[in-house]
């Protein structure tokens, strides 16, 4: 086991004020692998002071030598590749193949667009006898959650920082070896100090009291809507900018016309993707009555491709794998047909749960509103489009979704969807399209140009 001591601010790694700490456990073995500090408040405020010291001079930098930053922090997340990869898969279970190709490769791709952005982005905008000036915010606050340790680190301080903020991280506790590779690079990156600067610790101690420091000018979170309401609502008491991105239960919509095969299989292997541990998983598969036993099938087939322990990895803890097993005993207990998978683990070590299909599931059931975040997907049954807009808007989340037919009528109904994302047909994930819900699914938008303004002031000069 690995015991680190420090917390990376002002640009040094410093010990802890106080002496708790958090252990990391491996979700395939179950065996501790690391222990970090955990940060109290007065941790958070050294960092705060930092960033707030380093934020005249850092927001003053020229877009161009922001930029040339950002480079360097990719290259270094490029080198750092391999690294990332393994202790991804160490502390959150994701298997080495996705864990090489999203989790650390999908943050290189983040960082680089970011420096490519300041090479274009107008800082400055004439709107009549106006000039309307984009400056940055301030201190943000960024708060993680660890079902993709690295993307959401870099989804919030790459553009944070391409904007001229400086920033203090709070990842979350079960995933914080990878956010310490991110501090590692970012100074081998050469920011200057207090730029970056990452407090380890828990949620209802650091997170809150980052949340909470008047230092702090704007707060972006990633995680459950729970935490989100409370942390949004604080935000808002104190008048803080406040970015939310939060849970969600995305539909896949399968049209008449659709491919049915390709529709259902792709729709599967979408969920049971890191373990169905994905704010934007399409859990939800709504099937028209003429189709919906053949789909059934289709279903049957194509989970029974997803293995435990291969492609399928554990999830990140105990609780978690609780939580979604207790989900999947409700769906028994209200009814819902089991297709594959269920409650029991289907491996004796690690917190594996098992990949599950439902059928009949009715949109009032417990497994068609709240989110599962795990590998089980439940298969709806509607009459007409008209009902199945309304199951697909039906919860109370609305950050993606997906619709499967004719394009046209495709690009149609996912006009009426009430959600920030809809792929047509399959479409594939884009890491410059904005990335955000409708509804409780949150507030503001990650990534692109989109994920900029979010970390921008306007001020308007007259002529
Ligand atoms: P969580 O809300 O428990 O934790 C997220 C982060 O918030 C962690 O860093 C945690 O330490 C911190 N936190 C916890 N309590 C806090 C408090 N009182 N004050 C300040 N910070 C606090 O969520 P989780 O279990 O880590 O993640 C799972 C949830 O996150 C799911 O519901 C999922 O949908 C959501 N999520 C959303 C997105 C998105 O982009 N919309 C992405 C990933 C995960």
């Amino acid at each position: 086991m690995k015991i680190h001591e420090g917390m990376y601010i002002d640009g040094a790694w410093r010990p802890a004020a106080g002496t708790g700490t958090i252990a990391v456990v491996n979700p395939s073995d179950e065996q501790v692998i690391a222990q970090v500090p955990a940060g109290s408040a007065e941790d958070v405020d050294a960092a705060v002071r930092a960033a707030r010291a380093a934020f005249p001079a850092w927001a003053a930098t020229p877009p161009a030598e922001r930029a040339a930053r950002l480079t360097a922090l990719r290259d270094a997340l490029v080198a750092r590749q391999d690294e990332v990869a393994a202790t991804v898969t160490a502390e959150l279970g994701a298997p080495p193949k996705p864990a090489h190709a999203v989790h650390a490769g999908l943050p290189v791709v983040v960082t680089g667009s970011y420096a490519e952005l300041l090479g274009t982005y107008p800082f400055e905008e004439k709107i009549g006898n106006s000039t309307v000036l984009l400056e940055p915010v301030g201190v943000v606050g960024a708060i993680t959650p660890w079902n993709f340790p690295l993307h959401q680190v870099v989804a919030k301080v790459a553009p944070a920082l391409a904007a001229g903020c400086t920033v203090v991280l709070k990842p979350a506790e079960e995933t914080p070896l990878t956010a310490r590779l991110f501090a590692e690079a970012v100074h081998e990156a050469g920011f200057p100090a207090g730029v970056f600067n990452l407090v380890t610790g828990l949620g209802p101690v650091a997170g809150q009291a980052l949340v909470e420091h008047d230092g702090v000018d704007l707060i972006s979170f990633t995680g459950s809507t729970g935490v989100g309401r409370r942390v949004g609502a604080a935000a808002g008491g104190a008048v803080k900018r406040v970015a939310l991105e939060l849970g969600g239960k995305s539909a896949s919509v399968i049209l008449p016309g659709a491919d049915l095969a390709e529709a259902v299989g792709l729709g599967i292997a979408n969920a049971m993707f890191n373990s169905g541990q994905r704010c934007n998983a399409l859990t939800r598969v709504l099937v028209h009555k003429d189709q919906y036993e053949e789909a059934v099938a289709i279903a049957a087939e194509a989970v029974a491709g997803h293995t435990p322990g291969k492609d399928v990895g554990p999830l990140v803890s105990a609780d978690q794998r609780d939580r979604v097993v207790g989900y999947i005993e409700k769906g028994l207990a209200e009814g819902a047909r089991l297709v594959a998978g269920g409650p029991e683990a289907p491996l004796d070590r690690g917190y594996y749960v098992a990949p599950t299909v439902f059928a009949d599931v009715t949109p009032d059931m417990t497994i068609a509103q709240e989110e599962i975040f795990g590998p089980v997907v439940a298969l709806l049954k509607y009459e007409d489009e008209e009902e199945a807009l309304r199951m697909a808007n039906g919860t109370v989340y609305g950050l993606a979704g997906a619709v499967w037919g004719e394009p046209g009528a495709a690009v149609a109904f996912a006009r009426r969807m009430e959600a920030g994302q809809v792929d047509i047909n399959g479409g594939r994930f884009n890491p410059l399209a904005p990335f955000g819900g409708y509804k409780q699914s949150g507030v503001g938008r990650e990534l692109g140009a989109h994920g900029l303004t979010e970390y921008l002031h306007t001020k308007s000069l007259q002529f």
